[in-house]
């Protein structure tokens, strides 16, 4: 029993989009049923549908930013309701039972949650992303997406936004504090705009100066370009806390040392080749390397209703999906670092 659902399918690796249909299945008692209108294209997507990050399930329809309303609840169902505003980010299960399910940590579920895409239910089932008409997620998945951020720009939130939104949270990014964001692409803008709001002094560090303007109107106080390296001198003992958004080899020490004591520089970017650094970097001012992956789905409402109530959205580009080749247009534009600052499909147009 199921219902067939017209999607967006990369039919094997690094192949062109097709327009094709998968099954979606019915909607259980604790399930809820989405009208997608929105999702956005995170650069993950592309790494999946190309397979640069291993064995890849095919055919896949990607998407974990996903935007839409309810259409139907399950009998058990309480947490939402038809009509509702609502999202999915990168998971759709977890255990729930783990250490860090019960601690809010599905992201980081001891058993491995279950991903929105190219990723298999507990039960052996493929489940498929938001390159398509609807979905059917388990309630505890679905979050809300309060009035006050339209939702398009509000998909890519629940990736690109609580991807940024938990590391800031969890290193204390606030007033009195000094962040600087590396990159600002899909991730590095969102970064810019929650650290800004959550009254940190930010710096953005990017290549070049080209997005400056852009930087300073999200809510930058100061950017430099660091392809030169005087900045790196410029800046030493600067910051509080890092967030490394970028998925190219970084120098890390340079980085390092622009961190005062205690500080930390944290990646949510995952350049492909090992990163090496000097143990005096981290030993000279008691500093910190670290990592984060997106958040919980507690801390993703949070997020969700930090972003209403400070006007915060994504910068987008929609997308008309009319002919499935746009889809591969997009992407070689955003490995080309060509988009201001995420795409978001238009899911009527799917
Ligand atoms: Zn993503
Ligand atoms: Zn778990």
């Amino acid at each position: 029993m199921s219902t067939t659902v017209t999607a967006l399918i990369a039919p094997s690796a690094g192949a062109g989009f097709e327009r094709s249909t998968i099954e979606r299945r019915d909607v259980g008692e604790h399930d809820v049923a989405i009208d997608i209108k929105f999702a956005g294209i995170c650069h993950s997507d592309i790494h999946q549908a190309r397979e640069e990050w291993g064995t890849a399930i095919f055919p896949m329809v990607p998407g974990h930013e996903i935007a839409g309303i309810v259409t139907e609840v399950g009998s058990a169902v309480t947490k939402h309701k038809v009509g509702d505003r609502v999202g999915i980010g990168c998971m759709v299960n977890s255990c729930g039972e783990c250490e860090n399910c019960l601690a809010g940590e599905e992201q980081f579920c001891l058993k491995g949650n279950v991903q929105t895409y190219n990723a298999r239910e507990y039960s052996g089932e493929e489940t498929y992303g938001g390159y398509s008409k609807s979905i059917v997620a388990r309630e505890n998945f679905v979050l809300s997406i309060p009035e006050g951020i339209e939702l398009d720009e509000a998909a890519p939130l629940l990736c690109a936004g609580i991807t940024t939104y938990s590391p800031l949270k969890h290193w204390g990014a606030g007033p009195g504090k000094k962040v600087a964001i590396v990159g600002m692409g899909g991730l590095g803008h969102m970064a810019v705009k929650i650290a800004h709001a959550l009254g940190a002094e930010v710096t953005v560090l990017s290549q070049s100066l080209s997005k400056e303007e852009d930087g300073k109107k999200f809510g930058a106080d100061h950017y430099y370009a660091t392809a030169d390296g005087s900045a790196f001198k410029a800046l030493r003992g600067t910051f509080d806390l890092i967030i490394n958004t970028v998925s190219a080899d970084i120098p890390v020490d340079a980085y390092l040392g622009t961190l005062k004591l205690n500080g930390s520089l944290v990646f949510v970017g995952a350049p492909e080749k090992p990163q090496s650094f000097a143990s005096f970097s981290l030993i000279g001012a008691r500093r910190s390397l670290a990592g984060s992956n997106i958040g919980g789905i507690r801390e993703t409402q949070e997020m969700l209703d930090f972003c209403a109530e400070h006007h915060i959205g994504a910068e987008i580009e929609t997308l008309d999906a009319s002919d499935p080749s746009a889809i591969d247009k997009a992407y070689d534009r955003v490995v080309k670092s060509d988009v201001r600052y995420r795409f978001v499909i238009d899911a009527a147009t799917i």
